[in-house]
């Protein structure tokens, strides 16, 4: 499959048209950005490696009958995927505090939650994602059909039963990760955009080490050692 035209490009890849009206192509690039584009640098390799993760998490997932617009990854920095309608919500998923809901509501970072949180951040750059209910997604017409907003809940909790088990084999904790989810040409939800370090927190259960883009958020270094730690455990290479 050939890319075609340029349809978007994103802070963290490209996204091309194919021959095929039903498939788009995701070029996975070296940039990293944190505060909303603010903070920006690039990092050899972590594209490909972001292409890897996510090719693997989708494949777990999808067989475990989680539905994704993932189809095949052609090589080291491309994705092909069914083409879907975004949902602009950000789910984000919880079992451990901290980022931006401890800064938020003063929760101790690092304390672990009760149960897991699902919050809605609405997917606007020039709003800066604010946080929202599903009051807010009704208003703003962001999904189809009411019950929607409880799928992308249901999805969100069950995608994170399937990795938080995934990682702990792995000697990792699934702190927080953010998932994005769209309709396709038949309205159905896919789990869509991507699940690497970039939109996950992991953290090494015995060192307590933090293994994604915290390290560049919070100018940690070692960031490429770390996504390609986390590709290893995935890979089978467990603690
Ligand atoms: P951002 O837009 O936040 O800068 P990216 O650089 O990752 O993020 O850009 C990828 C864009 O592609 C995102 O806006 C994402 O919502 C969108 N996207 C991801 N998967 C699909 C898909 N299957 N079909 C259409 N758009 C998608
Ligand atoms: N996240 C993301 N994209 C965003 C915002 C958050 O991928 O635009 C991910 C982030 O990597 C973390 C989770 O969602 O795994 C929760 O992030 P948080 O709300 O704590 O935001 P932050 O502290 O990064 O501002």
């Amino acid at each position: 499959m050939q890319k075609r035209d340029l349809l978007y490009e994103g802070k963290a890849k490209r996204l091309f048209t194919t021959d095929d009206d039903n498939l788009l192509i995701a070029e996975f690039k070296d940039d990293l950005t944190a505060f909303n584009g603010e903070k920006h640098d690039t990092e050899a390799g972590k594209g490909a490696l972001n292409n890897r993760i996510s090719t693997e998490l989708f494949k777990l997932l999808e067989s475990k009958g989680i539905p994704t617009h993932y189809v095949d990854t052609p090589d080291e920095n491309h994705m092909l995927v069914k083409k879907v309608e975004i949902i602009l919500i950000e789910v984000v998923v919880r079992n451990i505090a901290t980022g931006s809901l401890s800064k938020r509501l003063g929760i101790e970072d690092g304390t672990k939650l009760p149960f897991t949180l699902v919050e809605f951040y609405y997917k606007r750059d020039d709003l800066n994602d604010p946080i929202i209910n599903d009051e807010h997604c009704l208003i703003l017409d962001l999904v189809r059909h009411e019950g929607d907003l409880e799928e992308l809940k249901r999805l969100g909790r069950e995608i994170n039963v399937i990795l938080k088990s995934f990682f702990a084999d792995k000697g990792l904790n699934l702190v927080d990760f953010k998932v994005e989810f769209g309709y396709d040409r038949e309205g159905n939800i896919l789990l869509a955009d991507e699940i690497s370090p970039d939109s996950c927190r992991f953290w090494d259960m015995e060192s307590g080490e933090k293994l994604d883009k915290d390290r560049f958020r919070q100018g940690l270094g070692g960031v490429k050692v770390a996504y390609e730690e986390v590709l290893k455990r995935i890979l089978g290479e467990n603690k």
